[in-house]
């Protein structure tokens, strides 16, 4: 079933419409340093001004675990949203509070306001349901309808992406359906070869994907953090860097099974092992055999892929058709162990088909390495939520308007 679209509202002019947007932003010293997601909510907040609604934005930023927290507050996105808006949003200092209901009851047709950090309070993301069903009133009572547009926490069951949608009419924004259809081509009938590149540092999470992944691919690329778990299950000796000593097994597991379905399973060749974990660490390139046989023996840690594997990945994408790529291949926030990110990065502006890059920290990558969003086929804004997606797992963000894949 399809999803339900801004067009299914009517006519919006002077409704107030709640907006769920995924205003997630990673924040250094109050200040955006990526504003990819806010500018990813543009054309569903621009659709709706220019049709004279009365906006409700609201998201959630960070984990504020349930109380307000000046460091998770939304107001320097409000400005960034205005200077992209090209005017005035007002900001309610706190979220269902006297603040927002004052602020939105003094909006205007075509104005609109940001309402404080949806997690300053403990019913968003409550696992008991009544008490997330009594925040979703609350919120409720801000608007008369509900555009879902933070495709980030489509996974979530949480009241402003779950709840709410079930209490008012709702529908989805522009960047939720643009995702969605970006994530079924990958899902249904890609183009191949398809090859699905993963790393980043959330390993755990990330190994499951790789079952659900596994009949679906032709090629498979271990980076980042989670490539030490591979190389620690395929015998060798891996220093301090990242691993996750209870899933060797899971590991070994996933290694016969790609082997047993003919998917390539392309494991990096070698890595850069640094001294420690900071910007001007000493570091040196070593064999995926001799990682501990570096000067730092036993303590070091590999932050990035080798220049070797670098180069075969590139090759691998730049040869498929179909492209996913979730999670940095080395911690590129620190400039020596960013290469191996940039390197695939480069490789996916090169395809031939359909390149998706998903995932917070991957998306804020390639910007900061200088990559353009339009040199890609498209840039997810949700790492966890696309990834779910592409398992084929049941989404109750998406379900609640309308969705079944
Ligand atoms: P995304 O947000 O794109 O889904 P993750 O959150 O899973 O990605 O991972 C991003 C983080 O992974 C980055 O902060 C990066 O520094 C870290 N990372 C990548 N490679 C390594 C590594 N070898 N060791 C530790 N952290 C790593
Ligand atoms: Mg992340």
């Amino acid at each position: 079933m399809a999803l339900r679209t801004l067009d299914s509202l009517g006519p919006l002019a002077g409704t107030r419409v709640i907006v769920r947007c995924d205003f997630n932003v990673p924040l250094k010293d109050g200040v955006i340093t990526d504003d990819g997601r806010v500018r990813a909510a543009l054309p569903t907040l621009t659709r709706l001004l220019e049709q004279g609604a009365r906006v409700v934005a609201c998201s959630h930023l960070g984990r504020p675990d349930g109380a307000p927290n000046p460091k998770y507050s939304l107001a320097p996105v409000a400005e960034r949203l205005s200077e992209l808006l090209g005017k005035p949003v007002a900001f309610a200092t706190d979220t269902v509070g006297p603040s927002a209901q004052e602020t939105v009851a003094a909006l205007g047709d075509g104005e609109i306001a940001v309402v404080e950090n949806l997690r300053f309070n403990p019913g968003e993301t409550a696992k008991d349901e009544g008490e997330r069903q009594a925040f979703a009133r609350e919120l409720a009572g801000l608007g008369d309808v509900l555009v879902s547009d933070g495709f980030g926490v489509v996974h979530r069951k949480q009241a402003s992406v779950y709840d709410l949608a079930e209490l008012v009419p709702s529908a989805a924004g522009l960047l939720i359906e643009k995702e969605v259809d970006v994530l079924d081509r990958l899902t249904e009938n890609p183009e191949r070869p398809y090859a699905v590149v993963l790393g980043g540092s959330k390993v755990s999470d990330k190994l499951g994907v790789i079952e659900h992944l596994l009949p679906r691919v032709d090629k498979l690329l271990v980076g980042g953090g989670m490539m030490f778990t591979f190389l620690a299950a395929d015998g060798h000796k891996i220093g301090k860097s990242l691993l996750e000593a209870d899933q060797i097994e899971t590991v070994k597991g996933y290694v016969r099974e790609a082997a047993e379905r003919g998917v390539q399973l392309v494991l990096p060749v070698d890595a850069v092992m640094a001294a420690s974990f900071s910007e001007d660490a000493e570091h040196v390139v070593a064999g995926a055999a001799q990682l501990e046989d570096t000067e730092f023996g036993a303590d070091g840690i590999g932050l990035d892929i080798g220049p070797r594997t670098a180069e075969t990945f590139a090759d691998v994408i730049r040869s498929s058709r179909t492209v996913f790529w979730n999670g940095p291949m080395g911690v590129f926030e620190l400039a020596p162990f960013a290469a191996g990110t940039k390197a695939v990065a480069q490789a996916l502006t090169d395809v031939d088909g359909l390149s998706v890059v998903g995932g917070g920290d991957s998306a804020a990558a390639v910007r900061q390495l200088g990559f353009a969003d339009d040199e890609f086929g498209h840039i997810s804004t949700g790492g966890g939520a696309s990834l779910e997606f592409l398992e084929g797992k049941k989404l109750p963000g998406l379900e609640v308007l309308g969705w079944s894949q």
